[in-house]
């Protein structure tokens, strides 16, 4: 089955204490990031990974604590996540970058708000797509129900995800499963 690995969100300010919007609990997945990222470039599947990419007055921090800002530290990815051969693919319209692993520049919540999000499904024409990354309730959870809407399978990592709120997280992956979404672990996807 033809698969697409989606690694969202999982940068500094996100999955470190000292991280300006931490998830609390959030390094304890990094080791399973990590392998994730790395067991798709040995299976050779296309791996996406999502990164916010704010400017200094972007219209998210009226709603949420200055994160991910360009050039900080707190927008980078932890090196383990980090594949050799990756490439970085502004929210502007590009040529569709051959790389093991595509990283995804966002300004929004939503994965599908980069420009090129569509010609790159289209490129990979995907029927499963793997959804795991930060934060549950917001950033995973419009990646995932935005990859229902193309009719394929979808499924999240329910032990390489993490939320701001368990609660709000719960909700998240009971709601994904009532509309046809998939949940599994990472040791189910390739031993
Ligand atoms: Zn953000």
């Amino acid at each position: 089955m033809k698969t697409v690995f989606f690694d969202i969100d999982t940068q500094i300010d996100f999955m470190f204490p000292a991280g300006a919007l931490y998830a609390p609990g959030a390094e304890k997945i990094l080791p399973t990031v990590a392998r994730l990222n790395h067991q798709a470039a040995k299976h050779r599947i296309p791996l996406i990974s999502t990164m916010d990419a704010h400017s200094e007055n972007d219209p998210e921090f009226v709603q949420w604590p200055h994160h991910c800002v360009v050039e900080t530290l707190g927008q980078r990815k932890p090196a383990s996540t980090l594949l050799e051969k990756y490439v970085v693919v502004p929210n502007a319209p590009c040529a569709v970058p051959l790389a093991e692993q595509i990283l995804l520049e966002k300004q929004t919540f939503s994965a599908l708000s980069n420009v090129n999000f569509a010609r790159l499904l289209d490129h990979f024409q995907a029927e499963r797509y793997i959804v795991y990354g930060v934060v549950t309730e917001v950033c995973v959870k419009f990646a995932a129900f935005g990859l229902l809407e193309t009719g394929q399978r979808v499924e999240i990592v329910t032990d390489a995800i993490c939320a701001l709120s368990d609660e709000n997280g719960a909700q998240t992956l009971a709601d994904f499963q009532a509309a046809g979404g998939y949940l599994t672990h990472a040791g189910m996807i390739y031993a």
